[in-house]
């Protein structure tokens, strides 16, 4: 439902947090986020308020790159399993998903003939395993060779312990911002979320995806050939 990340020189689980609550008013049953730390990734997610996630995290809940999530489950029930971020099973990929993966069934049923144990019954958690598994050298490659697979709408963002300056994001069929900062990028499903901290924005096009580090983002088209996407400033209401 809604989708906010976060990379760059601040700690991210307060904005990531703004951001979600300012998101709440679309609705809502579970949240989480999930952080690069420096020892790999650390999730944190349950059914309920976004207040109640403040609320519970540990106190070394720290980072500098991020995603949270805001669910609307349509695959699954609300509970703390379903929430996302989703990750594979060795933790080192996590993803946050707006949308509905229709191939999820026949995904799911040919990961866990592969031997990969699936642990919630929504739709969004293949991505992740089907990021993992990809044998591409990049983060970008793996998750194109992951979209290849994936039938359905999505807008996505995934981290990785191994690329652990970047966000990657993915749009098909439902939105993904992205907004400039100094020395700091944001993404989010509405500009809502991070309008606060950013007015310039570039809006993803269906079937691309992008990189997001500390520095600045690139844009490409499914095929990972760069298409050039500049960010504008946006008028705001006050
Ligand atoms: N289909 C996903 C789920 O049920 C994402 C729902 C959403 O857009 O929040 O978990």
């Amino acid at each position: 439902c809604g989708i906010v990340g976060y990379v760059g020189t601040q700690q991210a689980p307060p904005l990531l947090l703004e951001g979600l609550t300012r998101l709440e008013h679309r609705g809502y049953d579970s949240a989480g986020l999930a952080l690069l730390g420096s020892t790999g990734i650390k999730v944190e997610k349950r059914a309920g308020r976004v207040r109640d996630l403040a609320d519970g995290l540990p106190k070394r809940f720290a980072g500098k790159v991020g995603i949270g999530h805001t669910r609307w489950a349509t695959h699954g029930p609300a509970n703390d399993v379903n929430a996302h971020p989703h990750t594979d099973a060795k933790g080192l990929v996590a993803v946050v998903h707006n949308g509905i993966i229709d191939n999820a069934a026949a995904l799911r049923h040919r990961l866990a003939d592969g031997g990969v144990d699936l642990v919630s019954d929504t739709d969004t958690e293949v991505l992740a395993h089907l990021v993992a598994l990809s044998e591409a050298p990049t983060l970008e490659g793996k998750v194109v060779d992951a979209l290849a697979q994936v039938e359905g709408t999505y807008g996505l963002a995934v981290v990785h312990a191994d690329f652990a300056d970047r966000l990657v994001v993915a749009r098909n069929g439902s939105p993904l911002l992205i907004g400039v900062g100094e020395k700091e990028m944001y993404v989010a499903s509405d500009l809502a979320a991070i309008v606060r901290h950013t007015t310039t924005i570039a809006h993803l096009a269906d079937g691309e995806i992008a990189t997001v580090t500390a520095g600045g983002f690139t844009t490409y088209g499914g095929d990972l050939r760069p298409v050039a996407r500049t960010a504008e400033t946006v008028d705001v209401d006050p």
